[in-house]
C-alpha cells in the first residue's frame, strides 16, 4: 500500500465508511468535484444524462432524489431545480423565446414577472401582453403567429381569479405556443397541471414543499422531454443550481406536505367564510367561495384549496384602515412569501398594479400558518376592532 503523509491521510482515508445503512431519512450529498472511475467516462459525460453524475452544478444524488420526487409527484417527464421560485419563474421563459417573439401573462401575474417583462425580456426585444385571467378561450383574439409562450398562474396573485387552464391551453397549442403554468398555490396537488393541459409547470418550492418559511428554491417540471431538455440546457449554460443542504430541507418538507395542506386547507375555509359573515367586508377571494372570479372553474378544475386568500373592505375603510387591521394583529406577522410555518397579512393599492379592478375598499392578504385556529381568529377580531378605531 502507499504511505501517505497525515494531510493525505484527511483526503484519502485508510479505512472505508461501512455501506448497506439504510434509514427513512434521504443522505445529503454535497460537491463540487464529481470522481469519474476512468478516463473515459470523464470524456463521454454528459450533463443530460441524469443516470450518471459530472459535476455539483449538475447536481448530486440529493439533488436527483428531489427532482424525482417532484417529477413523480406531479406526472411530469423531469424536473429541473433553481434557487428560487422567481428564478424558476424566468427559466420557463427564457428557454423559448428569441427577440421578436411575443408572450402574453395575466393582468393578475405575481409582480416580479411584470419586472422581468419590462426588464430581461424587454431588453431581449421579447414583447409581452397582459390578458384578462378570466378571459378563456377568449385568449386566442390575442394570440400571435410569433407568440411562444401562455403564462397562467391560477389562481393568481392577490386577486385570486381562477383561470380556464384547459381553454386556455387549447388555444395556444391551436397556435403552437407553450402553456406554462405557476402551479404554486396548488403545491402541484389540488390542480392537475399537466392533464389539464399545462406543458410546463413552475413552484416556488419556498411555500408548500419546504413549508417551513426557512429557505427559497424553485422548480421547473416538463410535461416532455423535449421540454425538459430546452429548460436543462438553460440551466447547464448559466449554471443554475441548489446546495444540496437546502435540498435536504425540501426534502424533509416532502412527506408532512400533504398533512399540512390539509390542515391549512380546513381553517383557511373556516376563516374565510366567517370573514364573510363580518359586516365590515365587501367581498372574500377565496377560491372555495362564490365571491371568487371563476369560482366555477375552480369546482371544476381543482380538487381543493389551501391557505392564501384575500378580502375586500367595504368602500369606507381605506389604506389607513387596512393598515390599522394588519397592526393590530399579534399572530400574523406583517412579510412577504407564504406557504410557511406562521400566519401573514399583508394589504396592497391595486390601483398601482391592475390595470381593471373595480374595487374601492382595501383589500388585505392572508396567509394561514399552523397556529391554533382559534387564536388566530382572536387576532382577526382584534384587527376588525382597530378598524374603526
Ligand atoms: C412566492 C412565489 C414565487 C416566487 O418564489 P420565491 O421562491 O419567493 O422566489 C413565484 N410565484 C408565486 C405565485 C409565488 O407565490
Amino acid at each position: 500500500m502507499t504511505t501517505k503523509q497525515p494531510a493525505t491521510l484527511l483526503i484519502h482515508p485508510e479505512r472505508a465508511v461501512p455501506g448497506g445503512f439504510r434509514s427513512l431519512v434521504p443522505g445529503t450529498e454535497r460537491a463540487s468535484t464529481v470522481l469519474f472511475e476512468n478516463v473515459s467516462k470523464w470524456k463521454n459525460r454528459s450533463g443530460f444524462d441524469e443516470s450518471i453524475y459530472t459535476y455539483g452544478t449538475s447536481g448530486t444524488p440529493t439533488t436527483r432524489d428531489l427532482q424525482n420526487r417532484l417529477a413523480e409527484w406531479e406526472g411530469g417527464f423531469a424536473t429541473v431545480l433553481f434557487p428560487s421560485g422567481l428564478a424558476a419563474v424566468a427559466y420557463a421563459f427564457l428557454p423559448f423565446v428569441a427577440p421578436g417573439d411575443h408572450v402574453l401573462i395575466p393582468a393578475n401575474v405575481y409582480d416580479p414577472v411584470k419586472t422581468l417583462a419590462n426588464g430581461l425580456l424587454k431588453r431581449m426585444n421579447v414583447t409581452v401582453e397582459q390578458y384578462d385571467p378570466l378571459v378563456g378561450a377568449g385568449i386566442a383574439a390575442q394570440i400571435k403567429p410569433n407568440t411562444r409562450l401562455v403564462w397562467v398562474e391560477t389562481p393568481g396573485s392577490i386577486t385570486m381569479e381562477v383561470s380556464d387552464l384547459p381553454a386556455i391551453a387549447a388555444a395556444a397549442h391551436a397556435a403552437g405556443a407553450l402553456v406554462a403554468i405557476d402551479n404554486t398555490y396548488s403545491a402541484g396537488w389540488y390542480l392537475r397541471a399537466f392533464e389539464l393541459g399545462a406543458d410546463i409547470s413552475v413552484h416556488a418550492l419556498t411555500k408548500y414543499p419546504a413549508g417551513h418559511s426557512d429557505l427559497v428554491m424553485g422548480a421547473i417540471t416538463a410535461r416532455d422531454e423535449a421540454t425538459w431538455k430546452r429548460v436543462k440546457d438553460m440551466a447547464l449554460q448559466t449554471g443554475q443550481c441548489c446546495a444540496p443542504d437546502d435540498i435536504y430541507l425540501v426534502l424533509r418538507g416532502l412527506p408532512t406536505m400533504p398533512l399540512r395542506i390539509r390542515h391549512v386547507e380546513r381553517v383557511t375555509t373556516d376563516i374565510a367564510r366567517w370573514i364573510r359573515t363580518r359586516p365590515e367586508v365587501k367581498l372574500v377571494l377565496h377560491p372555495a367561495l362564490p365571491d371568487c372570479p371563476g369560482h366555477d372553474v375552480w369546482k371544476r378544475d381543482f380538487t381543493g384549496s389551501t391557505g392564501v386568500f384575500s378580502f375586500v373592505l367595504h368602500d369606507q375603510y381605506g389604506a389607513d384602515a387596512a393598515a390599522r387591521f394588519i397592526e393590530a394583529l399579534e399572530f400574523f406577522g406583517i412579510g412577504a412569501s407564504w406557504g410557511g410555518i406562521g400566519s401573514l397579512a399583508l394589504t396592497y393599492d391595486l390601483a398601482k398594479s391592475r390595470t381593471r379592478w373595480p374595487h374601492q375598499g382595501a383589500l388585505i392578504r392572508l396567509n394561514i400558518g399552523l397556529e391554533d385556529e382559534r387564536d388566530l381568529k382572536a387576532d382577526l377580531e382584534r384587527g376588525f376592532a382597530a378598524l374603526t378605531m
